[in-house]
């Protein structure tokens, strides 16, 4: 066995699930079934999917997410090869709103509903529900300034929820204002905070000059309890933020999703204005964020467009959904069984069993075989561990009759079945 290993804060998604950490992972197929809700879920919103690479250029993350973001700042896996830049892509909001300004999707008309699953990677310090490769899936609306297509990205979100059985979660909603307003808001912010700066823990510190607004975002009791009387946001924000954010909740309202208005919440990501939220769950420990969005109207310009694109979106976690899934015991996906299993005997018989499970395998029968001629008491204990629902017993009298013995499994019945009724035979039976 090698002696190599996993490297800490990742993880292999196993068929039958795994231990990592102390965190359970999720068996391949629980996965499989979690992607396949969400990609109807998104169908409904005829939302289409998108695949970006993985590695990106440095700067497009940079610039997008922004210099002072603990991502950009201490959480990218980025390397140079060659004069060029890399970077493992910590999310894929710009990564979509590059592909989208390079490959002029705009041109497609009307406005582009995006969908997405795959891996992400970040340089955290890895604990429950945070790793270094995650899986994130998310939606992004582009096009669109009006206030439904906000309401919608959060609907979204909770409607894949709600596929998969989950109602244990609190929406928190937000809205950042302009571009004009935050400048305006940090400032009122920083003189608030600076005279007691010496009471607050050095993280937030060091935000008060880089990222005073991550500060509101602290889970310290002791600074929450100073900021109880920081100015708001919502009392900086331009007339027509406020305006829009009163529409987004007259849409949530609409659809009867409850949300939390929450002058407190920031993102970790500079690209947001206006709305911002986060889906929470209480049942998945400390790192109770499933998904988080918002409005990110300024990105296009950011990232060198001459126009606006006005854009919103989520991003939510996969492994998270998993643990509030497990939490809920809402992912009992069974195993899958195999249709039939051959137990061969001799050399004639192994031989035999490999162009008829091809055939069975042609019509559409799920079918394993022992490759190792092992014994029939071994072949059966492989028959077992598949779960095959039959067992097509071939040995020197059978190849000579022309005729299987077909063990049913689940009734322990035992029958004789011609060879050219194989196929019809086991057919009929799934
Ligand atoms: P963000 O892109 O930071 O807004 O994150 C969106 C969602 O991705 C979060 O709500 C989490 O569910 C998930 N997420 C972010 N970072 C990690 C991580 N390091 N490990 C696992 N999940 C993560």
């Amino acid at each position: 066995m090698s002696s190599f290993k996993s490297i800490p804060g990742t993880f292999d998604i196993l068929p039958d699930g795994q231990t990592s950490g102390g965190d359970s992972i999720a068996p391949s197929r629980v996965w499989q079934h979690v992607e396949t809700v969400i990609r109807q879920v998104m169908a409904l919103y005829g939302a289409e999917e998108i695949r970006t690479p993985i590695l990106e250029p440095t700067e497009l993350i940079s610039r997008g997410i922004g210099q002072l973001t603990d991502i950009v700042s201490k959480e990218m896996f980025a390397f140079e090869r060659g004069g060029t830049n890399y970077v493992l892509r910590p999310e894929v909001t710009a990564p979509v709103m590059r592909a989208y300004q390079q490959h002029h999707l705009d041109q497609r008309g009307g406005v582009q509903r995006l969908f997405y699953i795959g891996p992400c990677f970040r340089a955290e310090r890895p604990q429950k529900g945070r790793y270094r490769q995650f899986h994130q899936f998310g939606l992004e609306i582009i096009g669109a300034t009006d206030a439904r297509a906000d309401a919608e990205t959060i609907a979204c979100a909770v409607d894949v929820y709600r596929a998969l059985g989950l109602n244990d979660f609190k929406i928190r909603l937000n809205s950042l204002g302009d571009a004009e307003s935050r400048p305006r808001y940090k400032e009122a912010l920083i003189a608030y905070i600076k005279p007691f700066s010496d009471q607050l823990s050095e993280v937030s510190r060091n935000r008060l000059e880089s990222n005073p607004m991550r500060i509101l975002d602290t889970k310290n009791e002791k600074e929450r309890l100073l900021l109880k009387n920081a100015p708001l946001l919502v009392d900086f924000i331009d007339e027509e933020s406020r305006l829009h954010h009163d529409e987004v909740k007259a849409h949530l309202s609409a659809i009867g999703l409850s949300y939390v208005d929450d002058p407190f919440l920031v993102r970790g990501l500079d690209y947001y204005s206006r709305t911002a939220f986060e889906i929470e769950s209480e049942s998945i420990g400390a790192q109770g964020s499933l998904a988080g969005g918002g409005r990110y109207d300024l990105l296009s310009v950011e990232l060198g467009s001459k126009k606006v694109i006005p854009a919103v979106g989520f991003a939510a976690g996969m492994e998270r959904l998993l643990m509030a899934l497990e939490a809920a015991e809402l992912v009992n996906i069974p195993f899958g069984r195999l249709d039939a299993f051959f137990v061969a005997l001799g050399d004639e018989a192994m031989k035999w069993t490999f162009p008829v499970a091809h055939a069975l395998r042609a019509a559409g029968i799920k079918v394993g075989y022992d490759l190792s001629g092992r014994s029939m008491k071994a072949q059966m204990r492989e028959a077992n561990r598949q779960q095959a629902r039959q067992v097509i017993i071939v040995g020197d009298d059978e190849l000579a009759s022309g005729i299987a013995q077909v063990k049913d499994m689940d009734q322990s019945t035992q029958r004789s079945v011609p060879f050219d009724q194989l196929t019809n035979q086991l057919t009929d039976k799934e």
